[in-house]
């Protein structure tokens, strides 16, 4: 059982359709949701599933276009009908700050709990949320205006060799903790036993990446090489057919998505923020054999669907 779940509320582009709502991808870790992008209608889509909106701890934006922030308002104020006391935190680019305020205010309102947001300025990937089992790294990408992937990193602690503890003396109790935590301790013959004699390296941690709308970006897949990532949520708002309307609108293709996959060692790749243009079938039977072209195993996001994070 892995404990990081992915449902997407909306995988749609710019304007939504009758198959895709506007984007928002919720990572579920441990009980806890964290919302990806905020698109219109995201507070509805939630009721078409187990998730409740009450139990997000944090919203990540990854840019500030309507596709990705019109359902604030919406989330912010039903929360506080249902009696949310709880902080909400939200991360987005510059200017995240102004639109929040304007969610808060937004017509005649009263919200009961604190909104914290942090705007992230950083021109390189940095750590903007961090709890004791995982982090959130925000990544620069290019979209024509300030704009961020997502990374969701688990962290990992080394696990500890107890036969090998045991054979170099040390003691059962609290020093085992001890050493675990990464302190010297003295062991039952009275010499020192430190932490690499007896701790295996830890696990690689669940990873996720979402990229938000973006070009393809090649630093971006080697960063993600280097974290380890298992799985990669990439916008393909285009077939390879449109690569020049891809290009002048910053957004990336199939076959862009596909390079970044590949370049990146990720295990799964998950498309998403497709072109309305593709709802109509024969569109989207292009847009599949486009797909397949690559490798079958890419799945094509789909509203309310949920997938299980393995590393
Ligand atoms: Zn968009
Ligand atoms: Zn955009």
């Amino acid at each position: 059982m892995s404990d990081l779940e992915i449902t997407f509320l909306g995988t749609g582009a710019a304007i939504p359709s009758k198959k895709r709502n506007h984007i928002g991808i919720v990572l579920k870790y441990k009980g806890d949701l964290f919302l990806l992008d905020c698109g219109e209608n995201i507070q509805r889509q939630f009721l078409y599933t187990k998730l409740s909106p009450m139990k997000i701890k944090a919203i990540f934006i990854s840019h500030l276009h309507g596709d990705h922030i019109l359902g604030l308002p919406g989330v912010i104020q039903s929360l506080s009908f249902m009696g949310r006391k709880k902080e909400l935190k939200i991360f987005g680019p510059k200017g995240v700050e102004e639109i929040v305020e304007k969610s808060l205010t937004f017509g005649y309102c009263t919200i009961d709990f604190d909104v914290v947001v942090r705007e992230i300025k950083e021109n390189k990937p940095i750590t903007i949320y961090e709890e004791e089992d995982f982090k959130f790294i925000a990544y620069p990408t290019e979209h024509g205006i300030p704009s961020y992937s997502y990374i969701f990193k688990e962290i990992k602690k080394p696990k500890l060799d107890i036969e090998k503890a045991k054979e170099l003396g040390v003691k059962i109790g609290p020093d085992l903790k001890k050493i675990k935590e990464g302190k010297p301790v003295k062991s039952v013959y009275g010499d020192i036993v430190y932490p690499e004699q007896v701790l295996l390296p830890p696990k690689d941690g669940l990873c996720v990446a979402y990229s938000g709308d973006t070009k393809p970006l090649k630093d971006f897949a080697l960063y993600l090489k280097d974290l380890k990532c298992s799985t990669l949520i990439h916008e393909a708002t285009f077939d390879d057919s449109q690569k020049e309307m891809a290009e002048e609108t910053f957004h990336s293709t199939i076959g862009g998505a596909y390079e970044v996959f590949k370049l990146s060692n990720a295990k799964n790749l998950i498309l998403t923020h497709i072109s309305a243009r593709y709802d109509k079938d024969e569109y989207f039977k292009l847009y599949e054999d486009n797909v397949k072209k690559y490798d079958k195993e890419i799945i094509i996001s789909e509203d309310l669907k949920s997938y299980k994070v393995r590393a």
